[in-house]
């Protein structure tokens, strides 16, 4: 016998790569390369130091109450968290509680997986189709739960509303998670429908659009009964999650709409021009709605690339998984940024043939 036995033992989800050295173009972990709002700064430079000694605001009243003025919502309606992987966590432990299999897609976020396997909640993949769509059809039966992204991760794809919502009305003693960590790069929020649906859940992360990664502050937006019981297992967990710092400054930062409308349109041009290059050198991809775009190249693999591009300070990411391990998936960068992948891409043998300049 050994301590050993009574360890929970979890193979720990592994998130890209943040490297130390500087002068690197990093365009694996879906930054956004603007920086953020000035608001922070104004709401920074009035803190006030002395109340650090205080415990903050369990409910991070003032930050729920600014994502719910900004998606027109009520406040009872808004839950926050560190970051969306805080509140996606609580989300699986409140709503996936029955024991039956969750599911979401075999190419998706891979926290969904780790996550369930921390909390022992059984679960089924479901393959997407050859274009890595989402079918909606294959989440029409019994289940404990659903979620997915969307966009999907790493791919891009958008799924339709239409199909949302019959996976949702389809599945009314089932909660289902959609996960829009990119829906502000050109997708249409799912949103409205949580009025329709009391078993929908939307959250939504300030690391993408809103050039906050760092500060970690995610969100869900739901019906209140729903939010209720997320904040129930929240307090039975940990009261203080959003710090006095964290809660004033993203306030400022949410409720500054435009400067983040213009960063989102400035992403999905650059996307555009970087799409039109990743044609004119052979890559496939299909269209993207999220600050990335996944790629494959029919002489080139992926691997290959990723060592390539990384040997010469451009970090993208590679996933060595099932069905996907030949594709790349690159952050959306500055067009300057761009402009520095593409002239490293051509570089190599077999692209530079592709695009007709070796
Ligand atoms: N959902 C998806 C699909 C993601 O790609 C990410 C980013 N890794 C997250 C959620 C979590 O982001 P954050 O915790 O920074 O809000």
């Amino acid at each position: 016998m050994s301590w050993e036995n009574n360890i929970r033992k979890v193979v720990p989800y592994v998130p890209g790569e943040q490297p130390r050295e500087r002068n690197v173009i990093k365009l694996n972990t879906n930054e956004n390369p603007y920086p953020p709002s000035n608001a922070i700064k104004t709401a920074l430079a009035a803190t006030d130091i002395g109340s650090l000694r205080l415990y903050p605001d369990p409910a991070a009243g003032d930050l729920v109450e600014a994502v719910a003025d900004v998606y027109g919502l009520k406040k009872s309606e808004v839950f926050v968290g560190v970051g969306s992987d805080d509140v996606l966590a609580m989300l699986f432990m409140t709503c996936f509680h029955s024991g039956k299999p969750i599911l979401f897609p075999d190419i998706t976020y891979s926290f969904y997986d780790v996550w369930a396997d921390l909390m022992e909640i059984p679960y089924e993949k479901q393959p997407l189709d050859e274009n890595f769509c989402i079918r909606a059809e294959d989440y029409l039966k019994p289940n404990g739960g659903i979620v997915f992204a969307n966009p999907n991760a790493p791919t891009g794809e958008f799924l339709a509303l239409s199909e949302i919502e019959k996976i949702v009305a389809g599945n009314p003693d089932s909660v289902v998670i959609c996960d829009e960590a990119y829906i502000d790069f050109g997708g249409e929020s799912a949103l409205p429908l949580i009025h329709k649906y009391d078993n929908l859940v939307i959250a939504q992360t300030f690391s993408k659009s809103r050039s906050l990664a760092g500060l970690r502050i995610g969100f869900a937006m739901a019906n209140e009964k729903l939010i209720k019981y997320l904040n129930d297992v929240k307090y039975s967990f940990n009261s203080y999650t959003m710090n006095r710092t964290v809660i004033s400054i993203g306030a400022a930062a949410v409720r500054d709409t435009g400067y983040f409308k213009n960063c989102c349109k400035r992403i999905m041009e650059t996307r555009e021009r970087a799409e039109e290059e990743f044609r004119n050198l052979g890559f496939r991809f299909r269209k993207s709605s999220a600050n990335f775009i996944f790629v494959s190249h029919p002489k080139v693999p992926a691997e290959e690339i990723f060592r390539y591009l990384k040997e010469h300070k451009i970090y993208v990411r590679w996933f060595n998984k099932p069905r996907i391990s030949n594709y790349l998936r690159v952050t959306v960068g500055t067009d300057a940024e761009m402009a520095n992948l593409f002239a490293c891409l051509r570089t190599i043998p077999g692209i530079a043939e592709e695009s007709g300049e070796a």
